[in-house]
């Protein structure tokens, strides 16, 4: 599905100009004309970029950019009508993926957008951490073990149990105490450490009937590792 913009902006005009661009160019869009309608878009409908102008009613642009950061990662792209740089600086600084100046020229604004996205989709597709047979991808939550024949199996984990294996995943060979281990998966937890041992008996359960064996080891005195089995 092409990607959806929500475009922040109270003047009508400027607001059907963008969105004619945009969708010339293949994007679905969306339009709030005040701050708080933005926030509201953006938490029902999830968009892929955020087109943000700074004066707006209600909320202005910056507590819109601010409340949107506090959720999540959305990339944002701010209008700022004024050349102050300092304008510029305070939009980068609470978060914004980049910035134009009105008056702007439309397919600038199309073009950043466009660029922004690449990055991001780029950044997503690094979330994917291997180790031997073994696939992380950070942004589905998904663990797979890929067999020797190519086929991909994905694995049932907890919650837990993945934060755990992903953990261990992004410095494979490394040992981590049991109380590491605690903190990066059962952050909210009051769980004692002896608790690491039952989900990594769980984990080592389910990579093994996945026929990935003897990638999680016991460290005497220490706790685990994850080794790239060859
Ligand atoms: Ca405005």
């Amino acid at each position: 599905m092409n990607a959806l913009i929500l475009i922040v902006e109270d003047e009508a005009e400027i607001a059907a100009i963008l969105e004619a661009y945009f969708a010339r160019e293949g994007f679905r869009t969306v339009q709030a004309q005040n701050g708080q309608v933005a926030l509201d878009l953006h938490l029902q409908l999830k968009p892929d970029l955020v087109v943000l102008d700074v004066k707006l009613p209600k909320l202005n642009g910056y507590e819109v950019l601010a409340a949107i950061r506090r959720r999540d990662d959305t990339p944002v792209l701010m209008a700022t009508a004024l050349t102050d740089d300092l304008d510029k600086l305070q939009a980068l600084r609470i978060g914004a993926d980049d910035y134009v100046v009105k008056p702007f020229n439309p397919l600038e604004v199309v073009a950043r957008a466009r660029a922004i996205l690449r990055r991001s989709k780029s950044q997503s597709e690094a979330t994917i951490i291997r180790v031997g047979k073994i696939e992380i991808d950070l942004t589905s939550h998904a663990a797979i073990v890929i067999s020797d024949d190519g086929r991909r199996q994905k694995l049932d984990l907890t919650l837990t149990e993945f934060r755990l294996l992903a953990h261990m995943a992004r410095a494979s060979n490394r040992a981590f105490t049991r109380s590491e281990l605690l903190d990066a998966c059962l952050p909210e937890g009051e769980a004692m450490e002896r608790t690491v041992d039952s989900h990594i008996s769980n984990v080592r359960r389910k990579l093994e009937s996945a026929a990935a064996k003897g990638y999680l080891e016991g460290v005497r005195g220490i706790g685990y590792r994850l080794v790239p089995v060859t």
